[in-house]
């Protein structure tokens, strides 16, 4: 390397159509690229009360527990799982692709005796099948991923969340794929522990996970046996940082912080429903041009994303090599199938500011030349 070389004159430009990371708007990454504050500042205490508040506008949620953590949208997986399951704890968790396995594997670590209802990879959970589960016994949470990012599938939350109430379990919602890119309320849905990342439909950097706590699963979390396994995730530490105390935990991410203050900041003065609505335009025009080109869904009609479309590889054709062209002639990054969709798909995300006919529209072009050339 040259060391002469600031990296910003050597970046590559790409378009961002894979699962995650999405592009940035200009102003996040401005924002992101401003001078230090404190993070015991009292500037930057408000910048964190607003984030807090900008939070729950866009989880549709007065739950007072809503702050984002520092990491990616695992640690807010391991923040909700940490706190709220202690060892010998019954569980509940729905799998239909990557992210319900690996709530799996979280809870296992900690203890839990984990009960799965599974679909096959590109359907979502049946709701039937569940009832009939939860009929046998109460469990202490069940636990569902929102937007499945593996298979391109949405999972039917509300009707499950009725369901997991009526058991008494605590519901907890993997929002991470779905925040900022479809509807999601933890209140009307009765959604007990949500987690989500900044990278996805929040089109902002890697880096944090935005969770929400309701006061119920905060009592459950309080009357543990045991403290909470982890120090850094432990929710009253947390609490104590981001809530009135003000009391030093861990040195927040102020630049991060700075970005998804700008971030939630474009999602609300957009317009949750006007948001979504270009989401499901964008996905729309998709289906068009991959029905124009003769390639189909290998999720299921009528529980697909609008923001992460699964498109079955045709046969005869290198998917890999399709990838490679798409990255190094027209810069443009999709993203391949995983587990047993490995080689057979692949994944387009369409998320925050790519959600976009122009962005669509563009891809289409190239994935036409490309595949032209192929066959
Ligand atoms: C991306 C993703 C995660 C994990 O987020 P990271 O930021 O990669 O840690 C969890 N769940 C779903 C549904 C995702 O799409």
């Amino acid at each position: 390397m040259d060391l002469r070389s600031p990296l910003t004159s050597f970046l590559p430009k790409r378009l961002l159509l894979g699962p995650g990371p999405s592009n940035v708007a200009p102003s996040v990454l401005a924002a992101m690229a401003s001078p230090l504050v404190s993070h015991l500042d009292p500037f930057f205490l408000k910048i964190m009360e607003e984030v807090q508040q900008m939070l729950r506008k866009v989880f549709q949620t007065s739950h007072e527990m809503t702050f984002p953590a520092s990491g990616t949208g695992s640690a807010g997986m391991e923040f909700c799982f940490t706190n709220l399951i202690e060892p010998g704890d019954e569980v509940l968790i729905c799998v239909n692709g990557l992210f319900g396995e690996r709530m799996v594997d979280m809870a296992s670590r900690l203890g839990a005796i984990v009960r799965r209802i599974e679909a096959p990879w590109g359907q979502p959970i049946d709701p039937t099948e569940l009832e009939s589960v939860l009929r046998e016994r109460p469990f202490k949470l069940v636990a569902v991923v929102h937007a499945e990012t593996s298979t391109g599938v949405r999972n039917p939350v509300e009707t499950i969340g009725r369901l997991v109430h009526e058991n008494g379990a605590l519901f907890l919602v993997d929002t991470v794929t779905s925040l900022g890119g479809m509807e999601v309320n933890l209140d009307a849905w009765g959604v007990d522990a949500a987690f989500s990342g900044t990278q996805k439909c929040l089109s902002c950097p890697p880096g944090l996970a935005p969770v929400s706590l309701s006061p119920r699963a905060v009592e459950v979390a309080q009357n543990r046996k045991h403290p909470c396994p982890s120090w850094y995730l432990d929710l009253f530490l947390l609490r104590a940082y981001w809530g009135k105390e003000r009391a030093y935990h861990h040195t927040a991410p102020v630049s991060s912080i700075y970005g998804l203050h700008e971030a939630l900041r474009l999602v609300l003065e957009e317009g949750l429903p006007a948001r979504w609505e270009r989401h499901k335009q964008a996905h729309l025009r998709l289906c068009q041009g991959l029905e124009e080109l003769g390639l189909e869904f290998a999720s299921e009609k009528g529980h697909r994303l609008w923001q992460l479309n699964a498109v079955k590889v045709p046969e005869g054709v290198d998917e890999a090599n399709v990838r490679k062209v798409l990255l190094e002639r027209f810069g443009i990054e999709i993203g391949a199938g995983l587990g047993p969709l490995r080689g057979k798909i692949w994944r387009i995300g369409l998320m925050g500011e790519n959600a976009r006919i122009s962005v669509v529209e563009r891809l289409l072009e190239a994935l036409g030349e490309i595949l032209h050339k192929q066959s």
